[in-house]
């Protein structure tokens, strides 16, 4: 049988291609976000779907106990779910900074806390986490988000130095623009804009099955081999 992968942020763009990608490799999935229905509208095989808010620590830790009760230890944990709300630092609401650090960094937190006790004791396991090209290098608007994205490097990298010594991998994936939802939630009108033109300027960013094959393939290494980090983005893409 193969092993449970996990994903948080199943329900739309790159977290739904991967759940679609490690699904076709025949892994049973616990797929957690807060649109369950989008989540059961994918049809996965052996697939658990949960409604879990990942700010909240103890829904998540629960909602991963059901799913290896029903298929057996996590394999791989991928810490996807994020939002992106941009904004201007004079201007933009607090409210959504705190928004965005409590899900972009307490939500991969609580994922990992979930998690890495059993992997350590077990001496196997793979935590995922995605990050963005705006955790390496910073874009106009982008203050908090990248804030969140640059602590998501900083903890994984933190991470899996003190866990290597126990056989357990944490990977750090960093894409450039994707199309997906993602820029929807950002409230200022201006800026969303602005960010179309920017990608348009690219003539096409990045599919998010090309994101969930870089997932795939860095899973897929011998639990002796770590792909500590993979940054990736359109060509074109600044
Ligand atoms: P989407 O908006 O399409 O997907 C975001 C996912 O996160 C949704 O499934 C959403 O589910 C989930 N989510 C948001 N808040 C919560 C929450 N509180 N609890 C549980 N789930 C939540 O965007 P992407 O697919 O693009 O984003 C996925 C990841 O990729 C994010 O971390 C993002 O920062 C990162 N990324 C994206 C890039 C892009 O250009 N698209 C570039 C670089 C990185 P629901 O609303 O149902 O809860």
């Amino acid at each position: 049988m193969k092993q449970l992968i996990v994903i948080t942020g199943a329900s739309s763009g790159i977290g739904a291609a991967m759940a679609k990608a490690f699904s076709a490799a025949g892994h049973p999935l616990l797929l957690v976000a807060r649109r369950i229905e989008a989540m059961k509208a994918l049809a996965l095989p052996n697939a658990l779907c949960l409604s879990v808010d990942v700010t909240d620590g103890d829904q998540l830790k629960q909602a991963i106990s059901r799913g290896v009760a029903q298929f057996g230890p996590v394999g791989c944990l991928v810490n996807n779910a994020g939002i992106m709300l941009l904004g201007q630092a004079d201007k933009q609401d607090p409210s959504e900074w705190a928004a965005m650090l409590n899900v972009n960094v307490m939500g991969v937190l609580n994922g990992i806390h979930a998690v890495l006790g059993n992997m350590k004791q077990r001496k196997t396991g793979t935590i995922i986490n995605i990050s963005s090209v705006a955790g390496r290098k910073t874009f106009p608007n982008h203050a908090a988000y990248c804030a969140t994205k640059f602590a998501v490097h900083a903890l994984t990298e933190n991470i899996r130095e003190e866990v290597a010594m126990d056989d357990v991998r944490l990977i750090t994936i960093a894409p450039g623009a994707v199309e997906t939802e993602l820029l929807s939630h950002t409230t200022d009108e201006e800026i969303k804009a602005g960010y179309e033109d920017w990608k348009a300027q690219m003539e096409g960013v990045v599919d998010p099955e090309v994101i969930a094959a870089a997932a795939m393939f860095a899973w897929e290494q011998p639990q002796s081999v770590c792909v500590r980090e993979i940054v990736l983005a359109a060509t074109r893409q600044q």
